[in-house]
């Protein structure tokens, strides 16, 4: 009978603390949403879409949702026959383009997209060469096709949004 009971206190001690690690845990947090605008995208609005979508399938502090009406922007996104670039005025904030320049030359679509996301979620260019990395951007070869971001950069983009946004102004272009 003691035995009953202490088994049954222990459950539900398990219970209450397995809750409160639970609830302790930082992925339960409430993500920073970031509205994006890619009607002005052009021919490229499920690119863009794309790319959102891959951030959110793998950043837990932060997510890419499309803007509601009437509500402004943190990110704009444009197309012309330049080059890819991102342009943020702080973290979280900013606009970029999908050029066709890089598109023309082969560079796979949804990478760019990601990768100019990825700037705009604090990420600076890495021009390492690598095809796993997703802000070597151009310096990866132009059959690269693969673009989500490495485990690494995830985890950048999960720490600079866990706490106080930081300012991280800059200009990136692809190349
Ligand atoms: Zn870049």
């Amino acid at each position: 009978m003691v035995l009953r009971r202490l088994s049954t206190l222990v459950a539900t001690l398990a219970l209450l603390f397995g809750g409160m690690l639970v609830a302790a845990q930082p992925a339960s947090a409430a993500a920073r949403i970031l509205y994006y605008d890619a009607s002005t995208a052009q021919e490229f609005v499920s690119v863009v879409n794309q790319g959102a979508a891959i951030w959110n399938a793998r950043a837990t502090n932060v997510k890419l949702q499309p803007v509601p009406a009437g509500r402004t922007p943190n990110i704009r996104v444009y197309a012309d026959n330049g080059w890819p670039r991102t342009y943020t005025s702080s973290l979280g904030n900013g606009y970029w383009y999908m050029g066709r320049e890089a598109v023309v030359d082969g560079y796979y679509p949804p990478r760019i997209a990601a990768h100019e996301f990825g700037h705009i979620l604090g990420l600076p260019d890495r021009r390492t060469g690598l095809c796993s990395d997703l802000m070597s951007g151009s310096s990866a070869p132009v059959s690269c096709t693969n673009p989500n971001p490495n485990a690494t950069e995830v985890a950048q983009v999960n720490a600079a949004f866990a706490g106080s946004p930081a300012t991280t102004a800059g200009v990136y272009v692809w190349r």
